[in-house]
């Protein structure tokens, strides 16, 4: 299986996989990873590195946005496999080792199964490995405050409300936000395109959610590499302004 990898900077590299997305930053032969799909994502994992002539021993370690099934996927597998340490923020390590699960239940996806892509999405979500139970053994918080001493120098930026501890990544000197699913530009159960929050029943607190995208109007840049849907190249701040006019 081909995972569809899109440079969008020197160094910095956007892959879609099975239906979320994540980054990959390169910096001679090392890598960061941010987010790691599905767990059944894995072989798309291996091949996008691939394809980027890097390699899961490359990975200096893997910075996740949020423990949910398909950003958290692999991260157990690379660490258990290759020592790969793995970084959330503090608040969302407890989420990741699955002290407690703040994904949207099965329930809840039928209540809102009436919606226009749900049933889809859903059984996509099911096959892929969205309700396994993928916890890290040994997850980490982030080692520093500020930029991170790794390939691509990411800034953590905690932008709660999708999870408690949700973190969208600032690349300030290339003028990317990796914002994770704080701040999508599309989903399959959304009608809309362009910067978006993601429908309701996947918030934890909606509230926060709504929020947290005046942290990310905040952040200067022009490439927005979100979980869900495809590259928005544009302002990051009117891409965060126009999420909160559609959340009203
Ligand atoms: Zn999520
Ligand atoms: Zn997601």
């Amino acid at each position: 299986m081909r995972a569809e990898v899109q440079q969008v900077a020197d160094g910095t590299y956007l892959v879609h996989g099975s239906n979320t997305n994540w980054v990959i930053l390169t910096e001679g032969d090392s890598a960061t990873l941010v987010d790691t799909g599905y767990p059944g994502d894995r072989e798309l994992v291996l091949d996008s590195l691939a394809q980027v002539g890097s390699s899961p021993e490359a990975v200096a370690a893997v910075l996740i946005t949020h423990a949910h099934n398909d950003h958290l996927g692999s991260a157990e597998y690379l660490r258990a496999a290759h020592g790969t340490p793995i970084y959330l923020h503090e608040a969302e390590v407890p989420h990741a080792r699955r002290d407690f699960l703040h994904q949207v239940s099965v329930g809840e996806v039928l209540k809102n199964g009436w919606r226009p892509g749900v049933l889809p999405w859903a059984v996509h979500a099911i096959r892929s490995g969205g309700t396994a139970k993928v916890p890290v053994s040994a997850p980490e918080p982030f080692p520093a405050s500020g930029a991170l001493d790794l390939p691509g120098r990411p800034v953590p930026v905690h932008t709660p409300g999708h999870t408690l501890g949700h973190s969208a990544f600032h690349l300030p000197e290339a003028g990317v936000l990796i914002s994770g699913d704080a701040l999508v530009s599309g989903h399959p159960t959304s009608r809309t395109r362009g910067p978006q929050l993601l429908p309701d029943m996947f918030h934890h607190e909606r509230g926060r959610a709504v929020a947290s995208l005046d942290v990310l109007e905040g952040l200067a840049g022009d490439v927005l590499l979100p979980g869900h849907g495809p590259v928005h190249r544009g302002s990051v701040r009117r891409a965060a302004q126009r999420a909160r006019e559609l959340a009203v």
